[in-house]
């Protein structure tokens, strides 16, 4: 099979190996799609955990193509999405009910071999049925149920004032789901215009292109969707008395912001932070089966495996009409 290989930071290889095995209680899925995520981009660049030689992609949907014999809950042909982050299950993290955080984690796509390949080996509690809809659509399973997590994170209450730093794909699920909660009003700040044009079809009530002209102290929630310092340095000044600031976008490894503590005091901020997902793909998944959440306006590129680096470079660019890239290997 083809499998796009990240050999170390910046050099990648379209290489043909053998289509993996599955062990006992492994799910062997044919990927039809795999989203590019930042994490792909940061692997890429040698800005994560990854461990090198990797194939990244953890963003996936695919048909079953192979079952270990442990395997009693999925079939060869049955449409599938799976969560990457692997834990062990009798750590500490894990009998507490924190799985993401895992002594022992893998993650596929990070620290074993990831979807952007032909085929691609998941553990079977890890695999999720999608039936019925398409892989392009499924594979915001992952993605979505991050953003599910960022979202019961924050607690986002009825009538809440929301205001969304970013508008890429992730700051759009960020929209529409916290919508789906009931908030009263959305403001959407994003400088690219057609990401600010997406938003507004997308439910939000304001568009902004900068801070100027917002209302300090005047949103209950702000959610950072950006991971920019310069952003997150502004956002406890839109936050009202009392509020909940979401750091939700990833901020570049090893940078610092400048904060004045006394106004997180003075506030009397919540400030919470979301690390992957909790389970929450079957959520995920009622939400994209039902169109609950829509998922094909955020796409703007399908490419094949050999543009993977195209892909990573049109997201860095962020040009106007660069939304979520899909690679599909069979293409
Ligand atoms: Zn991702
Ligand atoms: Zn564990």
């Amino acid at each position: 099979m083809k499998a796009l290989t990240v050999e170390r930071p910046g050099t990648v290889r379209l290489l043909d190996v053998p289509i993996p095995t599955c062990g006992p209680d492994e799910v062997l899925i044919r990927v039809q799609a795999s989203g590019v995520c930042g994490t792909d981009v940061h692997i890429y660049r040698g800005e994560y955990l990854g461990e090198y030689p990797i194939v990244p992609g953890h963003e996936s949907a695919g048909v079953v193509e192979a079952v270990g014999p442990e395997v009693s809950e999925f079939r060869p042909g049955d449409e599938v999405a799976f969560e990457p982050n692997i834990s062990c299950g009798y750590c500490r993290a894990c009998l507490e009910h924190r799985e993401n955080f895992c002594r022992r984690w893998r993650g596929i796509g990070v620290t074993v071999p990831g979807s952007m390949a032909e085929y691609v080996v998941a553990p079977q509690r890890n695999v999720f049925s999608t039936a019925g809809f398409a892989a392009e659509i499924a594979c915001f399973m992952e993605p979505l149920s991050c953003v599910l997590h960022g979202i019961e994170r924050a607690r986002v209450r009825l009538g809440d004032r929301v205001l969304i730093l970013g508008a890429g794909p992730i700051g759009l699920l960020l929209l529409q789901t916290a919508r789906l909660r009931g908030i009263s009003s959305a403001t959407v700040l994003e400088r690219n215009e057609s990401r600010l044009d997406l938003a507004g079809r997308m439910g939000a009530d304001r568009l902004v292109r900068d801070f100027d002209g917002l209302d300090t102290d005047s949103y209950d929630l702000v959610i950072d969707a950006t991971g920019s310092i310069p952003v997150l340095e502004r956002a406890i000044e839109y936050v009202r008395y009392g509020g909940t600031i979401l750091f939700f976008g990833v901020a570049p490894s090893g940078e610092r912001m400048r904060i004045e503590p006394f106004l997180i005091f003075r506030k009397g901020l919540t400030i919470v932070s979301s690390y992957t997902s909790l389970r929450n793909s079957f959520q995920a998944i009622a939400l994209l089966r039902t169109g609950a959440v829509n998922v094909t306006r955020l796409i703007s590129h399908r490419l094949p495996l050999d543009e993977f680096e195209r892909g990573v470079e049109l997201i860095e660019r962020g040009g106007e009409d660069v939304g979520k890239v899909v690679i599909l290997p069979h293409e």
